[in-house]
């Protein structure tokens, strides 16, 4: 008996064969797309540019748009191909009319290659003709970056009418092979989950499935009737789990139970795809009827490597392209030797995989009528007529729509047939050996394992680390760029989710505490307490903390000044290894603290994640950084003296926090204060005190020693106001309102009697941030980011969006989708997963954003107000203004809560006017694919963090160091390299080490600390 390999390697190379026998180029289209992808091939910063280039061109509006653009991206292209682009160049700028109309025309000619037809009509044509080639079809309908209820209310209607269409126009239609046609229905539709539901959480699959199932009924009942077939494709990694188990829910019901027609797709770069295919093949063999699985490698590979990157997760898909190739052999196999209940799509261009399917289904004795190749639309296309000619069933996946909903499938094409990894550029662009292509994809990983194998891309280094990050640094680094942040929680995975319910249980049973204050390692009790309450519903009390009075703030102010004495002189290793304590313990109850947020502040799942993750990152940086400036150093080589820079803690640090970071923004300061040797009195906001007595006991848990630490819950108008002006307080870390922040500031400019030190005050208020959205915007992106910054956590963050700048020339579009994704987000009670607005904090922000609407009412437009909000709770409807002008109180007074102005502008002049006339500075927004405004918008905007293409939200410690300017904040720079600076003094020792006319040769670049006695 042959084996498999020398199997595959037959039917491999029958396949080649005949592939060759039709010599077709990578790219059928000869001229424009065919030199273009060359280029690309040869110069990844050229690809780059042109992949954005033609990701913007549909909707430039004007040929001077088009022509601007391709200035802006082609200008600085230098190599062989430059001239070649720069007289293309100069052509546009002589008849940019004509240019623009042929480059646009190239280019839908160029995305015309991978979409089938503008509608359902057109779409017909090609399937006649296909028809013709013995090819079949599954027709997908482009649209999937859906931003609102409405959206997707009109791709579900665009579906039912795709689906009518294919059933009358193909009528009469055969089965192309004439066996087994009973499997393989004619009309086959391919559906996006992520098309029909725009609020689509990974941490609820129950909602998405209660809003998908009446959405997808219709579209199932038709296909029925017309004995269609209906495919649910599979998207991005956080979308998987729903469309499992939407899957099987619905096939499930009794009403589809016997119905065979159905399918899903398994992605094979999928580190758990072969657990979603056995439980698959299980729960079909339960079910008892037929279904089918398209196996594919899978189309997200770089966006899933990003996004884990981005967020420290542990990479969902396989990082070498051999692993993909092997697992999708393996996938295979399962699914080949489950014929008797699954029928087998194998979605792939690759020989090899293809090959190997042949062979295994040869070995298994399966007809080859039982299972198809099913292959894209514009591709591959002599290796379709090859397995026609040899017998095969063959589908085409046929994408129907306009342009600007087909760019993102457009671009993953493009990249597809691009890769340095991918099996038809190795074919058809560089014409690699048979040997090479069929080779069995498990050898190279056996080379790889030896250290043979190429890495192609660099990404995956960080993304696939496993582990949790070591925080190594080196003093020679750039300390941002050594720090690899904590986790978040992917709350995709359901154990997470899991975690998260059993959270949120447990914490209800323990609601209603008492806490006391802490001072000098003392519990204290005062008879007075500070009721923290939950915001999403009035009634129920999350605890009671001690409040503090102004003996009590003397108390710990000299115990605070007691025990600075001996913290400032512990080593500042001990100091770090404090806050690596604290880390830890935080990651330990991390789901605890997360749903005590939710109670407490109002928090979503994920909002609340964040923010822990945040306290977290908050010690290890600050650990990390104060390992990086902890040692004396040097400040110059002199001969014969050394002169050592360091520093010294300041003393006393009052830290006054928020309640909308309730964790994280104390804790950042605390930790700050700490590390760097000063001794803290810590006062949390009174709506989150019990999240303020979580952090003290978690620093006392991690070993802080009695009088370091001192927690003080209190008013503070009251003991807060007599701590700001005590002469023993050396620093005040605030971060609040600009109303409370400004007296502070002034406060602590007096200098009382006795007083040691000029008070630091570091000082973080707040912001009117703006975003500004450019005529040629992404707009599936920046709707979804303007309303998430807009509204996530209610707009109670200091970095929300607040004013939305919209020129006057997409203002219609913008409004247009914009009032409609406000309309869809989902609001509710936080402890619900996947909600994105949730109550206010308290009454009195309550009322102060009601007022603000009135405001609102009488100076501008109410374009949009939500009616639908919990009445229990102090749920406030996201709200838009229009006709907002920049001087009115709604443009200008920062209101706290999700309500949005936008403001009309004529030109990109006029938005960064509007957007820096305002006392604050903040963070920014802008949204804009033209390369020079992008760097006009980076060089002009007025704010202390300017995000370009993203929302204006959620900063990260490190990556993106946090505070502003104007009334904003002192410019200091929380999880910034220079933050700690704020909370030191710094001091050069110079000693003469001369003796005689003799001095050492060499003095150390860095030396011990300055400590006595020192420490054993
Ligand atoms: C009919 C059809 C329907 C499809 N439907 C879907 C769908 O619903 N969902 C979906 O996600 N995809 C889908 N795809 C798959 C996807 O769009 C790609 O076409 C497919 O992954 C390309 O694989 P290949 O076997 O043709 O080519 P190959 O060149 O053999 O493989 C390329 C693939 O390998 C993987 N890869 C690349 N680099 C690496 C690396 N460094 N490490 C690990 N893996 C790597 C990627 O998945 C990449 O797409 C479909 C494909 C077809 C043909």
């Amino acid at each position: 008996m042959r084996s498999l390999q020398s199997e595959i390697e037959q039917h491999g190379r029958r396949i080649l064969r005949l592939v060759d026998q039709h010599p077709e180029s990578l790219f059928s289209k000869a001229g424009f797309y065919q030199r273009l992808m060359a280029l690309s091939m040869r110069d990844e910063q050229f690809k780059l540019q042109l992949f954005r280039f033609v990701d913007v061109l549909p909707s430039l509006q004007t040929s001077s748009e088009i022509v601007e653009h391709l200035e802006e991206y082609f200008a600085d292209v230098r190599d062989g191909f430059a001239p070649f682009v720069h007289a293309g160049i100069r052509l546009a700028r002589i008849a940019p009319w004509l240019s623009g109309r042929v480059l646009h025309w190239n280019v839908s000619g160029m995305a015309h290659q991978f979409i089938a037809g503008k509608d359902s009509h057109d779409v017909v044509k090609t399937l006649r003709k296909r028809r013709a080639q013995k090819i079949g079809f599954t027709v997908d309908l482009l649209g999937e970056a859906v931003v609102s209820e409405t959206e997707t209310d009109e791709y579900a209607a665009r579906g039912l009418d795709l689906l009518e269409t294919l059933a009358q126009e193909t009528q009469g239609w055969g089965d192309p092979i004439g066996r087994n046609s009973d499997l393989f229905p004619v009309v086959n539709v391919s559906i996006k989950i992520s098309a029909l539901y725009s609020q689509i959480s990974p941490a609820d699959p129950a909602d998405a499935i209660a809003h998908l199932t009446p959405k997808l009924l219709p579209i199932l009942r038709h296909a029925r009737e017309r004995g269609a077939f209906i495919n649910l494709d599979m998207e991005s990694y956080a979308h998987k789990n729903v469309t499992l188990e939407l899957f099987k829910k619905i096939f499930t019901d009794t009403e589809f139970e016997d119905w065979p027609h159905v399918g899903i797709v398994i992605q094979a770069y999928l580190r758990d795809s072969e657990i979603d295919l056995h439980d698959l093949i299980e729960w079909g063999r339960a079910r008892g009827t037929r279904f089918a699985v398209r196996l594919v490698k899978g189309a997200y590979w770089d966006h899933e490597t990003i996004k884990a990157g981005q967020n420290a997760w542990n990479c969902p898909v396989y990082s070498q392209k051999p692993e993909s190739d092997a697992n999708f052999e393996a996938l295979t196999r399962l699914l080949l030797e489950n014929e008797s209940i699954v029928t087998a799509a194998f979605g792939s261009h690759n020989v090899r995989s293809i090959a190997h399917a042949q062979a295994f289904a040869d070995d298994l004795g399966i007809d080859r009528s039982r299972f198809e190749f099913q292959l894209l639309y514009g591709m591959g296309g002599p290796i379709k007529r090859a397995l026609v000619e040899m017998g095969y069933r063959v589908r085409e996946y046929c994408p129907v729509g306009e342009l600007l909903p087909g760019m993102s499938y457009f671009v993953r094409r493009l990249l597809e047939n691009t890769s340095n990894e991918g099996f038809l550029r190795a074919k058809f662009a560089e014409n690699l050996s048979e040997d090479e292509l069929l080779r069995d994809p498990r050898e190279l990983l056996r080379k790889s394992r030896n250290g043979v194998l190429p890495r192609s891309n660099n990404l995956t280094t960080h993304a696939m680390k496993d582990s949790h990050p070591s925080h190594s640094c080196s003093l020679d680094t750039p300390p941002g760029d050594t720090y690899e942040n904590a986790p978040l929680t992917n709350f995709a995975q359901p154990e997470n989710q899991d975690k998260m319910r059993k959270a949120l249980s447990e914490m209800r049973t323990r609601l209603g505490k008492e806490y006391p204050l802490v001072i000098n390692g003392e519990k204290i009790f005062t008879g007075k307490t500070i009721a923290s309450i939950n915001p999403s519903s009035h009634g129920e009390v999350v605890g009671a903390v001690a409040e503090a009075g102004i003996a009590e703030a003397e108390q710990a102010v000299k115990a605070a000044r007691d025990a600075f004495e001996k913290w400032r002189w512990a080593p500042f290793e001990q100091r770090a290894q404090l806050l690596e304590r604290a880390a830890a313990i935080m990651d330990r109850r991390r789901f605890e603290l997360s749903a005590l947020e939710v109670f407490e502040v109002g928090k979503p799942w994920a909002e609340a994640d964040g923010d822990i993750r945040e306290a977290i990152d908050f010690c290890l940086f600050y650990a990390q950084q104060m390992r990086l400036i902890g040692r004396p150093r040097l400040t110059q080589h002199v001969p014969g003296e050394e002169s050592y820079y360091h520093y010294w803690p300041r003393g006393v640090a009052f830290v006054i926090a928020p309640w909308n970071f309730p964790l994280a923004i104390l804790c950042g300061m605390t930790t700050a204060a700490l590390v760097t040797g000063n001794t803290v009195i810590m006062k949390p906001a009174e709506q989150s005190a019990v999240c303020g007595a979580m952090l003290m006991e978690i620093l006392e848990e991690a070993g802080v020693p009695p009088g370091v630490l001192n927690y003080l819950p209190g008013k503070g108008s009251v003991m807060g106001a007599h701590l700001v002006d005590h002469r023993d307080v050396d620093l005040i870390a605030f971060t609040g309102s600009r109303e409370v922040g400004l007296r502070i500031w002034q406060s602590a400019g007096i200098t009382q009697p006795g007083q040691r030190e000029l008070k630091r005050v570091v000082c973080e208020m707040g912001g009117k941030n703006a975003i500004i959205v450019d005529a040629d915007a992404d707009l599936d992106e920046a709707i979804v980011d303007c309303t998430y910054s807009a509204f996530g956590y209610q707009g109670q963050k200091c970095s929300a969006l607040s004013r939305l700048i919209l020129l006057e020339e997409n203002y219609d579009r913008v409004m247009e989708r914009l009032l409609k994704a406000a309309a869809s987000v989902r609001v509710g009670n936080p402890e619900e997963p996947g909600i994105t607005v949730g109550p206010v904090i308290d009454e009195a922000a309550y009322n102060r954003i009601l007022d603000y609407i009135q405001i609102g009412k009488s100076e501008a437009t109410l374009a949009y107000q939500r009616e639908d909000v919990p009445a229990k709770g102090f749920f406030i409807p996201p709200t838009i203004f229009s006709d907002v002008k920049p001087n009115m109180r709604i443009a200008r007074e920062e209101i706290f809560g999700p309500v949005v102005s936008v403001l009309k502008v004529r030109d990109l002049d006029e938005a960064i006017a509007v957007a820096n006339g305002t006392d604050y500075a903040l963070t920014a927004g802008f949204f804009s694919r033209s390369p020079a405004n992008i760097e006009r918008a980076k060089a002009q905007i007025e704010a202390g963090n300017v995000y370009i293409n993203r929302s204006c939200t959620g900063a990260v410690v490190g990556r993106h160091p946090f505070g502003g300017f104007k009334m904003s904040g002192g410019g200091t720079k929380a999880g910034g390299a220079d933050y700690l600076l704020q909370f030191l003094v710094p001091r050069v020792v110079t000693e003469n080490i001369t003796r005689h006319g003799f001095a050492p040769e060499q003095t150390p670049e860095y030396r011990d600390e300055f400590l006595w006695p020192k420490p054993k």
